[in-house]
């Protein structure tokens, strides 16, 4: 694709940074201006080498940008979004990667001047670190990109955000961002919550030691603890901001919980055979559209040491 003239990046964590790397690896943008919040992640953004300048004032980075990309948790979005609006020149395509997007959209659109498209997207890629160390440029390949354009978008602006995510390495797809909050909810920040609850639960626990949860946690809690390691300000915005999905998947969630929990007491095996076995399909089918592979340690390299 050609390359964007001048690109701003307004918030340089894991998913900001991993933009700026994958963009300067595949040439995606002639110029990277980069702003952020507090001096010390812009300066690390600057040691890390990952812009070629690099801007306190969020308005004066946006000032000559064709794509502007805002990578901060949802709840500052329409913050930024204010700050921001009185540097964007008209024809700019602004976007953001918010794990939301209602509530992103309802934040953004207020405050983006006539004359600049606006489209919303969410890279659904992502680990349990963050900050500009965090990146790395191959985050985005073969991950799906969701964006939730307005009805009126612009369609060759759509085109040419649509062509930006492929070359990070993305497959696209539209959607409707109330449809997207409602699979999202699913997919991604039911198990989040659960894993924090799972943790919550063990680190409160009396009766078996948190020195045994630790030393036994190779048995299933480890998995948990990977999501549960999720940026805090990152996940407290998910869900303030999510808000009505993700209460209609928890309280779906629990009614099949109660009916789990019904099953063990009243020794249903094959109920939970059922179960397990239907599981056990779905992350087969998790595999076969290269979303994980099938190896140990959900697809990590078991490289790591083990302690002794
Ligand atoms: P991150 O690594 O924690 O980086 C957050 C960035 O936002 C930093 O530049 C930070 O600035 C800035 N920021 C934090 N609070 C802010 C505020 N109140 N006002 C303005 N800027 C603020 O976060 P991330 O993982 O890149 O996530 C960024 C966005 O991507 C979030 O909306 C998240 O929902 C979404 N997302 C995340 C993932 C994931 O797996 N992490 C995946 C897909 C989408 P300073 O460091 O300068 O304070």
């Amino acid at each position: 694709m050609p390359a964007f003239k001048t690109v701003a990046l307004i918030g340089i964590g894991l998913i900001g940074s991993s933009l700026a790397r994958v963009m300067r690896d595949r040439k995606l943008a002639d110029r990277i201006v980069i702003s952020t919040r507090s001096a010390e992640t812009l300066k690390r953004a600057e040691e890390l080498g990952l812009g070629d300048a690099y801007e306190t004032d969020p308005a004066k980075a946006v000032v000559d940008a064709d794509l502007i990309i805002v990578s901060v948790p949802v709840g500052a979005s329409g913050a930024v979004a204010e700050a921001i609006a009185p540097g964007l020149k008209p024809g700019a395509i602004l976007t953001d990667v918010g794990s939301t997007k209602a509530s992103v959209i309802q934040q953004m659109t207020p405050h983006v001047p006539e004359g600049v498209h606006f489209i919303a997207g969410h890279p659904i890629a992502g680990t349990e670190k963050s900050g500009p160390d965090a990146g790395f440029a191959t985050l985005f390949d073969n991950r799906w990109c969701i964006l939730t354009p307005a009805a009126d978008a612009d369609p060759a602006a759509m085109e040419k955000l649509s062509r930006f995510w492929s070359a990070c390495g993305s497959k696209v797809d539209v959607m409707d961002p109330q449809h997207h909050d409602m699979v999202l909810a699913i997919v991604s920040h039911l198990p989040h919550i659960i894993a924090y609850n799972i943790v919550g639960t063990a680190d409160d626990l009396e009766a078996v030691t948190k020195s045994e949860v630790i030393k036994y946690s190779a048995s299933g809690f480890r998995d948990f603890t990977r999501l549960a390691a999720s940026d805090p300000t990152m996940w407290r915005d998910v869900c303030l901001h999510n808000r009505d999905a993700i209460l209609e998947m928890l309280s779906r969630f629990m009614e099949d919980l109660s009916s789990l929990q019904r099953a063990i007491r009243w020794g249903d095996g094959d109920k939970l055979f059922d179960l397990f076995t239907r599981t056990r399909a779905v992350r087969k089918s998790i595999v076969e559209a290269g979303q994980e592979v099938d190896l140990p340690d959900f697809g990590r390299p078991a490289a790591h040491p083990v302690k002794p």
